[in-house]
């Protein structure tokens, strides 16, 4: 379920996670009662961890123009296919 913020003219503001079917509905603050109007804001996108957002632009930015390699990165260590010491008498092409 979704996360609303309302906006008492009296307290401020305060959020419910409540179902979109009640989302037309006031809400009376939780301070003193009287009719809350939802505020319109930005969506929650701050609060996911900062390692979780790199992640998902990370994903996004793959996904619309993936980088191309075309060399093996500097430093990489080259693993070899087979360590069985029977496969160096296999025919080679
Ligand atoms: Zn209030």
């Amino acid at each position: 379920m979704p996360t609303y913020r309302y906006r008492c003219v009296t307290c401020g503001t305060f959020d419910l996670v409540r179902p979109m079917a009640r989302l037309a509905e006031r809400e009376p603050c939780p301070g003193c009662a009287e009719p809350a109007h939802r505020v319109f804001g930005a969506p929650a996108l701050r609060s996911l961890d900062p390692a979780v957002r790199r992640a998902l632009t990370a994903q996004e930015r793959s996904a619309d123009s993936p980088r191309v390699v075309t060399s093996v990165p500097p430093g990489a260590r080259r693993t070899p296919l087979t360590t069985d010491p029977r496969h160096l008498s296999l025919p080679r092409p």
